[in-house]
Parts: C-alpha cells; structure tokens; sequence
C-alpha cells in the first residue's frame, strides 16, 4: 500500500518556533508572555528587536508592504516566502483559477481552519503542502490562532470577525498575487495522477 501521495517531497523540517539569527532569520513569539498584550517581542533567541507592533497590528491594508517585510525576518514566514510549491499546490491553484481562489476559497479556508475561537490546535491546522494557501497562511501568520495572535494582534479565543477575515482574505490574495503571476483568471484542466494503488 502506497500511503504516500507526493513521494518525492522531503519532509519539511521546520517549526514555528525556528530561528536563524546568524541568517538574521528570528522568532517573535515570546517564550513566556510577558502580559495580556506581550506574545509578541524581541526575537526569542538573539533578542533583536525588529517589528513595529502597532504598525503591523494596526492591520492597514494600505501599509501591506511593511507588514510582509516584517514577517519575513522570521525564520519560518520567510521559508514560506521562497519556498518552491509542491506540485500538488500548483495544480490545486491551476484547477481552481484565480477568480474562484480569490472570490471564495480563500476565505473559505480561513474560516474553516481559523476562524473560530473554540475550536483551534495550535500550530497543526495548516498542513505545509497541497494547496498554495497554506504556504500563504504560514508565509503570513494566518495558520494558527497562537500565530494570529501574536501576529496581527486578534486575541483567539472569540471567532474572528467580517472584518478580520476580510483582512487576513487580503494578505493572503497580495502574496498569491506576488508569488503566483502565471495563474490564469479562469480554471485550467489538469489531469489527475493515478491514484489507483492506493
Ligand atoms: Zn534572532
Ligand atoms: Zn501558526
């Protein structure tokens, strides 16, 4: 029995929690909070100091620039940045097309995988490959409530609301549009693979 549907792809070894700091790649999320509003900080390990929290928690789409360049200087957004897409995520994405992706799938996923305050597992909700929006979602802190929280400043356990999804809807469609130019507007026939043996 084949219990593998993408056999030739590593396993990816990285954690939420991973730094680099010598590659100047860093993890914000504190390792003891240090109040109701201090998950967010100077990076665990090396201790810079790096984000403009307010900035980023303001949510400006506006202000989208600042916020992705400062997610990058985290060791596992930025794997997410440059991180090839599996085959899977491509074809899911090629099927789907941009329109419908961005009409209504995107927000689809963030309300069925964070968008409720009771019903979160930190950090395993969000596999890291199959479909382009996950790579999306931990490129941009939406993966996990603890992530949002720390992140984009939405405490978790309440359900996000319109208005926060539609924020978190926005991120994901700036970096779909910058990583994936070569997406069409409509869906592409892309033959299955054979799954048979499985
Ligand atoms: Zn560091
Ligand atoms: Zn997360």
């Amino acid at each position: 029995m084949n219990t593998s549907r993408t056999p030739k792809l590593e396993p990816l070894k990285i954690s939420c929690t991973d730094t680099d700091c010598d590659a100047d790649l860093h993890c914000f999320l504190q390792k003891k909070r240090r109040g109701p509003h201090s998950a967010n900080g100077p990076c665990r390990d090396c201790g810079v100091d790096l984000v403009e929290w307010a900035r980023v928690q303001a949510r400006d789409i506006d202000d989208v620039q600042y916020t992705f360049d400062a997610l990058r200087r985290e060791r596992i957004r930025h794997e997410f940045w440059h991180r090839d897409f599996d085959e899977s995520a491509v074809n899911y994405a090629r099927r789907k097309g941009r329109r419908a992706l961005e009409d209504d799938t995107i927000e689809k996923r963030i309300r069925s995988s964070v968008g409720r305050g009771d019903n979160h597992h930190e950090g395993r909700q969000t596999p890291y490959t199959g479909n382009v929006i996950y790579y999306a979602q931990h490129a941009l802190a939406c993966c996990c409530r603890r992530c949002i929280e720390y992140w984009h400043g939405i405490e978790p356990n309440r359900d996000l609301t319109d208005e926060e999804v539609a924020y978190l809807k926005a991120l994901i469609q700036n970096y779909l549009r910058r990583r994936i130019t070569w997406l069409r507007d409509e869906p592409e026939k892309i033959p299955r693979r054979n799954r048979t043996h499985e």
